[in-house]
C-alpha cells in the first residue's frame, strides 16, 4: 500500500543535513568522547520549582482532558506577557496554546496556506521549516539571505520571491545564525508583507535570549497585527524543551480556526503541563535571565577567542544559543570542515549547509556545553581553521 505523496515527500528527499550529528551520536554510543556542539538544547534541566508545580498539578488531579484552546489563566498570562513586551494589546482570544513551537509553526501555516500555495521562508533556516510547509500541502520557496548582510533579509531579497506567495516565515533571534533582526530588517519584512499581501509567520521562540540589540516583533509594525501570527514556546526561554508547550498569537478570527484545528489534531496540551508553564511565566524575567545566562557568558568567552585571530569570522549575532562561524577562508565547505573536525578532534558542530545554501562554508556552534569545555572546543576549532588556512 502506498502512503501519501505529502508524507513521503515531507523532507524533500536527499540528505536531511544531520549526517554529522548522527555520526557524532554513533561515536558517543561506541564510547568515544565527543564534544557535542550540534543541537539547540540547554545543558541545564527544567528548574525544580517548575517540576514541583507540574507534579502538584498532576497529583492535584489536572490529568483529564484539558481545555483545547489552553487553560484560560495560561492564555491570559501569555497575552499579558506579549502586551508588556511588545506594546501590542493582546488578550486571551488572540492566543491558542500548542504542544510546543513546532506544532505552532505547523498550525500557523495550516491556517493561512492552501494546497499548492507558495510559502516563503528565509535561508539559512531552522531545520524543520521546509518540511512544515510541505506538511500542510504548500510549496516552500526560499528567500536567500547573504552573509555580507549578516543573513538579514532585505526588501529586495523578499520581493524577488513574493509575487503570488501566501506567507513569509521569519525568525528573530535567529536559529541557526544567532542574528537579531534590526529595525530596518523588520520594517522591510512589514513593507513586503503589506505590498505583496503576505501573512507573516513570526517565529519568536528565542525572544528572551537577546545579548545585544533589541528583539523587535514584526507584529508591532504598522498594518501588521492583522496579518501576523507569532509562534512562541516555553522550550528555550524556560528550558522546558521536553514539556512541549508553546502558542500561536494572532487575530482572534484566526485563533478561533486554530482552536478548531487543535480539536481535530492534538486535542490540546496536558493540563499539568499548562499549569507548570503558567507557574514558570509567573516567575517573571528573573528565571528567564537565569536560563539564558550561560549562553550570554559563553558568547563573551567566544568573542575573546575570535578577536585574537583572523581566519574564522563571527557572523554579527546578538542572541539565541548559537554562533555562526564563517570558515570560508579555510577553503573547505562547512560540511567538509565539520566532518574533518569530528574525525580529527572529536568535536561535533553543524555544517552551515545543513540550514540551506546561504550559509555554505559556515558552521553553527551551539553554546550548549559547560564553559570550560566550550572554551577549549572553540580554541581547538580556531587552531584547526588556522592550520587549514596556512
Ligand atoms: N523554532 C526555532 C527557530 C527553533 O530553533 C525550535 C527548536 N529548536 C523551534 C522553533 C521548535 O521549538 P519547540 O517545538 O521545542 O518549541
Amino acid at each position: 500500500m502506498q502512503v501519501s505523496q505529502r508524507i513521503s515527500g515531507l523532507t524533500g528527499g536527499g540528505s536531511d543535513g544531520w549526517d554529522v550529528f548522527y555520526r557524532a551520536r554513533d561515536m558517543i554510543a561506541r564510547g568515544e568522547a565527543v564534544t557535542e556542539l550540534t543541537i539547540g538544547e540547554h545543558d541545564i534541566r527544567t528548574d525544580p520549582s517548575i517540576l514541583a508545580a507540574m507534579n502538584g498539578a498532576a497529583v492535584g488531579g489536572h490529568t483529564g482532558y484539558a481545555s483545547v484552546p489552553g487553560v484560560a489563566a495560561l492564555r491570559d498570562a501569555v497575552a499579558t506577557r506579549l502586551t508588556e513586551r511588545t506594546g501590542v494589546a493582546t488578550t486571551r482570544d488572540n492566543i491558542v496554546i500548542t504542544p510546543g513551537g513546532q506544532a505552532a509553526l505547523f498550525a500557523a501555516h495550516m491556517a493561512v496556506c492552501d494546497e499548492g500555495d507558495a510559502a516563503l521562508y528565509c535561508d539559512p533556516y531552522y531545520a524543520t521549516y521546509p518540511g512544515t510547509i510541505r506538511g500542510v500541502g504548500a510549496v516552500p520557496r526560499a528567500v536567500i539571505t547573504r552573509p555580507e548582510a549578516a543573513f538579514q533579509p532585505t526588501f529586495t531579497d523578499i520581493a524577488k520571491h513574493a509575487r503570488g506567495a501566501r506567507s513569509i516565515l521569519v525568525n528573530t533571534p535567529n536559529n541557526p545564525t544567532g542574528v537579531v533582526y534590526d529595525r530596518a530588517t523588520v520594517e522591510a519584512i512589514a513593507r513586503a508583507c503589506c505590498e505583496y499581501e503576505l501573512w507573516c509567520i513570526s517565529d519568536e521562540v528565542y525572544d528572551t535570549q537577546v545579548w545585544e540589540g533589541t528583539h523587535i516583533s514584526p507584529r508591532t509594525m504598522d498594518g501588521m497585527v492583522e496579518r501576523t501570527l507569532v509562534v512562541g514556546s516555553m522550550s528555550k526561554s524556560h528550558a522546558m524543551t521536553g514539556s512541549r508547550v508553546g502558542w500561536v498569537a494572532g487575530p482572534a478570527e484566526v485563533v478561533a480556526h486554530l482552536v478548531n484545528l487543535a480539536t481535530h489534531t492534538t486535542y490540546g496540551v496536558p493540563g499539568y503541563i499548562q499549569d507548570a508553564a503558567l507557574f514558570a511565566l509567573n516567575e517573571g524575567p528573573e528565571l528567564e535571565a537565569r536560563v539564558g545566562a550561560p549562553f550570554e557568558r559563553r558568547r563573551g568567552l567566544a568573542r575573546g577567542l575570535l578577536e585574537a585571530q583572523n581566519v574564522v569570522k563571527l557572523v554579527p549575532s546578538g542572541g539565541a544559543m548559537y554562533l555562526m562561524l564563517d570558515c570560508r577562508a579555510t577553503g573547505l565547505s562547512g560540511e567538509d570542515f565539520a566532518n574533518q573536525l569530528l574525525d580529527t578532534h572529536r568535536i561535533a558542530v553543524m555544517p552551515g549547509e545543513s540550514f540551506g545554501q546561504a550559509a555554505a562554508g559556515h558552521i553553527r556552534v551551539a553554546m550548549t556545553v559547560e564553559d570550560g569545555a566550550f572554551e577549549a572546543a572553540l580554541a581547538t576549532i580556531l587552531t584547526f581553521a588556522q592550520e587549514l588556512a596556512a
